[in-house]
């Protein structure tokens, strides 16, 4: 595995919407905290969604969780990617917005800006989405997007339609 010797805070989404996605997350929490070179420093409150785009399906549950991790960022989505086959996710299945068991995402990398081929990082579509920027809003106010500003200017411009915070 490639390794670096520094610390980076990185930033995951996580979202589900099959086969327990209150049971998916939690799970994907420890599994994050046991990857390799990996540390959960963060999760935030749990939140329920309304399914995004033409697809009818079952509401969606986010999260977010802050790491310290020594993987490389691509290094860090090969695991991501791995967890997600886990939790029984078949991509070749899927359709686009369609239901999905686990769902990780790299939201940020330290300050890192990466566009290559299977990774955009920050990720694009942290702006619009409620359930990325309120969950960050909880645990992560203050952190800085890179090109897009702290995550509190960036919440104050989403509604929270379809969303619902989880005790
Ligand atoms: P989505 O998360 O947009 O619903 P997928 O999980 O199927 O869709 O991901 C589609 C592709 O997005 C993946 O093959 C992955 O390589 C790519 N991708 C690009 N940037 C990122 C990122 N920051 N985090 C996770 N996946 C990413
Ligand atoms: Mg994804």
């Amino acid at each position: 595995m490639v390794e670096q010797s520094l610390w980076i805070p990185a930033w995951v989404a996580l979202g589900s919407n099959q086969n327990d996605p209150l049971q998916q997350l939690s799970a994907a929490m420890l599994a994050l905290d046991d990857l390799p070179d990996t540390r959960v420093q963060l999760c935030s409150a749990f939140y329920r969604s309304a399914p995004m785009g033409p697809v009818a399906q079952p509401d969606f549950i986010n999260a977010v969780a802050g790491l310290l991790t020594r993987l490389s960022p691509q290094v860090l989505l090969a695991h991501l990617q791995a967890l997600e086959v886990s939790a029984g996710r078949r991509r070749d299945q899927e359709q686009k917005w369609g239901p999905r068991p686990l769902d990780l995402d790299i939201l940020t990398y330290g300050m890192q800006r990466i566009d290559e081929p299977g990774l955009r990082v920050p990720h694009p579509g942290i702006h619009e989405r409620n359930f990325v920027l309120l969950p960050l809003l909880d645990v992560a106010p203050d952190l800085e997007i890179p090109d897009l500003g702290p995550v509190h200017c960036l919440a104050a411009a989403v509604t929270t339609e379809g969303l619902e915070r989880l005790d």
